[in-house]
């Protein structure tokens, strides 16, 4: 018995597509059953931009003495990264190496501003600060 997530939809209309083989077509738009969405080459160069831009801005407020702020922005880098990577399959396009710079200087700047965040608790128990 299937559960409730785990219906069959068109990706193209969201339609309900339970009954139908797989080699049948989508009933409201004639999308193939099969097909899966296609790749949006220019959505993940834009998103891979956005993320690049969010680990950018992460490692700017590290520097400037903002760790905690940063590991808050490096997260979109992340993520949004991620996704792009997921969706490729498990690797980046080689037109897409920015996407893999964000993923690294999200994770950087993440590291850097838990490590700050570490530093600088430690130095006010230790009664230095
Ligand atoms: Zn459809």
């Amino acid at each position: 018995m299937r559960s409730e997530g785990d219906t069959p939809t068109c990706w193209n209309c969201g339609y309900e597509l339970s009954g139908l083989q797989v080699d049948d077509v989508c009933p409201e738009c004639a999308t193939p059953v099969w097909s899966r969405r296609a790749f949006d080459p220019f959505d993940q160069r834009k998103r891979a931009g956005q993320a690049l831009a969010w680990s950018i801005a992460a490692l700017v407020l590290l520097f400037v003495c903002l760790g905690p702020l940063a590991g808050i922005l490096a997260v979109p880098a992340i993520m949004i990264s991620t996704n792009i990577k997921r969706e490729c399959g498990g690797d980046w396009p080689h037109d897409l190496n920015n996407a893999r710079a964000a993923w690294w200087i999200g994770w950087v700047a993440a590291v850097l501003s838990i490590l700050f965040v570490i530093v600088y608790a430690a130095l006010a128990v230790s009664g230095v600060l």
